[in-house]
C-alpha cells in the first residue's frame, strides 16, 4: 500500500499573501512529493509496508530513509491541514483553557511558538503538541523529525506544525524567517486544530 500525495484542501493561491502561490506550488507538487515517492521506495517489499505513516514515525524512526521521508510525509500533511484562506484570530474553547494553562494566555502562546520556530537553527519545524496528560506544550525539531518519534525529546501528538526550512519560505521572505512565522498566524486553521486536540 503506497502512500499518495494528498491533494490540498485549498488553491495554491488561497493562502497568499502570507504565502505566495509559487511558493505553494513546489513545496506541495515537488517537496511533498518527493517525500512520498521515497518513503514509499524506502518501505517497499519489508515489513513496514501497509503501516500508518503515524506507526512509521513511531515505531522506524532509525531507519533513516524513514525517518526523513516518512517524516516528510506525514509533517507535510498536517501542515497543509492546519492552514485555511479563512484561518487566523485564536482558539476557543477546551484547546484554549488547555493553552492557558500551560502559556498564560494566547499570547503567551504566541511569543513561545514563535521563538521555537525562529531559533530552530537550520531546517526543521515548530510543533504545538497534546501530551498524554491533555496538556500543551511547544517544542522543535530538527530536519523532517516531529513529536511521534521517540528521540526527539518532543513528546506528545502533533497539533499544530510550522514548517521553517527555507522552501517553505525563502522565494517570498528570502532570509526574513521571522516574518514569514508572523504571517502564519493569519493562516492557521484553529478549528482544525482543536479537532485534533479533542481526539
Ligand atoms: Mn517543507
Amino acid at each position: 500500500m503506497a502512500f499518495e500525495l494528498p491533494n490540498l484542501p485549498y488553491a495554491y493561491d488561497a493562502l497568499a499573501p502570507h504565502i505566495d502561490a509559487k511558493t505553494m506550488k513546489i513545496h506541495h507538487e515537488k517537496h511533498h512529493a518527493a517525500y512520498v515517492s521515497k518513503v514509499n521506495t524506502a518501505i517497499k517489499g519489508t515489513d513496514m509496508d501497509g503501516q500508518s505513516i503515524e506507526d512509521l514515525c513511531k515505531k522506524h524512526s532509525d531507519n533513516a530513509a524513514v525517518r526523513n521521508n516518512g517524516g516528510g510525509h506525514y509533517n507535510h500533511t498536517l501542515f497543509w491541514s492546519i492552514m485555511s484562506p479563512n484561518g487566523g484570530g485564536e482558539p476557543s474553547g477546551a484547546l484554549a483553557r488547555a493553552m492557558n494553562t500551560a502559556f498564560g494566555s494566547f499570547d503567551g502562546f504566541r511569543t513561545t511558538f514563535s521563538n521555537a520556530a525562529a531559533t530552530r537553527f537550520g531546517s526543521g519545524w515548530a510543533w504545538l503538541c497534546k501530551k498524554a496528560d491533555g496538556a500543551v506544550e511547544v517544542c522543535s525539531t530538527a530536519n523532517q523529525d516531529n513529536p511521534l518519534m521517540p528521540e526527539t525529546g518532543c513528546g506528545g501528538s502533533p497539533l499544530l506544525g510550522l514548517d521553517v526550512w527555507e522552501h517553505a519560505y525563502y522565494l517570498n521572505y528570502q532570509n526574513r524567517r521571522p516574518d514569514y512565522i508572523e504571517a502564519f498566524f493569519n493562516v492557521i486553521n484553529w478549528d482544525e486544530v482543536a479537532k485534533k486536540f479533542e481526539e
